[in-house]
């Protein structure tokens, strides 16, 4: 199944993105979390048809709340995988899913990580800008824990970068994870790129990436990743918004 963690708008306080995150429940036992069958998935080839289904659930998903008024302009995010990106067919994939669903590819967003790209950074270019051309919008994920050549970095047709969460979970006691997330934040900027924040548990860490100029934020401190009834209850609270800082505070 999927869970959706909401991602925040920092200026806006508004929620801007859910990311669809997979979850696996057998019956009766405890949940299993992606970190413990994502490997094995990717490792014997089944993480194809798995990011497949993820897709088009999402996809499905993203378009009864669009359709239903709920989350309105709110942005579906997913993971695609090393793998997944490196089928010949992937634009195809991504092309159906929306198409099956009706989704509109403006309010899909990718994630992908730095190693999918440098692996085959040729065929990535290519398949980037396909997808881009399609409307869907595009960030790479965990930056900063792979390898990227910044020369590609301009060059793919990217609007966002999520810096990882073990950056962020020291950023207001280490002064070299701070310096990290304060180089990544003027590095998109200057790439004309957004940045999300993962992993954000504190008011501390927000104040900090706050005052960055951190784009966006995604973390427990808003909400864990979160069941569809949940979510959905969350947002008809109210409660899916982000106090804005009063200017003089
Ligand atoms: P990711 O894409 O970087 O997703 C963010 C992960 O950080 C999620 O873990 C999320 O639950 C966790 N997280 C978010 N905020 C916080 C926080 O404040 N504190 C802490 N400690 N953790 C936080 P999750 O759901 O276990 O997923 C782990 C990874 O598995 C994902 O990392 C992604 O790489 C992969 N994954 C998950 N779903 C899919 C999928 O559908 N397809 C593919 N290919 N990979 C997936
Ligand atoms: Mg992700
Ligand atoms: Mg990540
Ligand atoms: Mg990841």
């Amino acid at each position: 199944m999927l869970h959706y963690q909401p991602q925040m708008d920092l200026a806006s306080g508004a929620l801007v993105g859910l990311e669809a995150l997979l979850r696996w429940q057998p019956p009766g036992q405890a949940m299993i979390y992606p970190g413990d069958f994502i490997p094995i998935a990717e490792e014997t080839g089944l993480i194809v048809p798995i990011g497949e289904w993820v897709l088009r659930s999402a996809c499905a998903q993203q378009k009864k709340w669009q359709d239903a008024g709920m989350f309105a302009g709110v942005r579906m995010a997913v993971n695609l995988s090393t793998r997944q990106f490196g089928q010949q067919d992937i634009v195809s994939t991504v092309l159906n899913a929306l198409a099956e669903s009706g989704c509109s590819p403006s309010w899909l967003e990718l994630e992908i990580t730095e190693s999918v790209i440098m692996d085959n950074p040729q065929a990535a270019t290519e398949t980037l800008q396909r997808l881009s051309d399609m409307g869907v919008h595009l960030s790479i994920d965990d930056f900063g824990t792979g390898y990227s050549s910044l020369s590609y970095l301009k060059r793919f047709p990217i609007d966002a970068l999520k810096i990882d969460r073990s950056f962020v979970r020291d950023i207001t006691v280490d002064a070299d994870d701070a310096a990290i997330a304060q180089a990544v934040i003027a590095l998109a900027h200057s790439l004309k790129l957004k940045v999300i924040a993962e992993g954000v548990e504190t008011a501390e860490q927000l104040a900090f990436l706050r005052k960055q100029g951190c784009d966006q934020i995604q973390g427990y401190y808003v909400s864990q990743p979160l069941a569809i009834d949940k979510l959905e209850q969350l947002m008809s609270d109210n409660k899916l918004r982000l106090a804005v800082e009063t200017p003089g505070h």
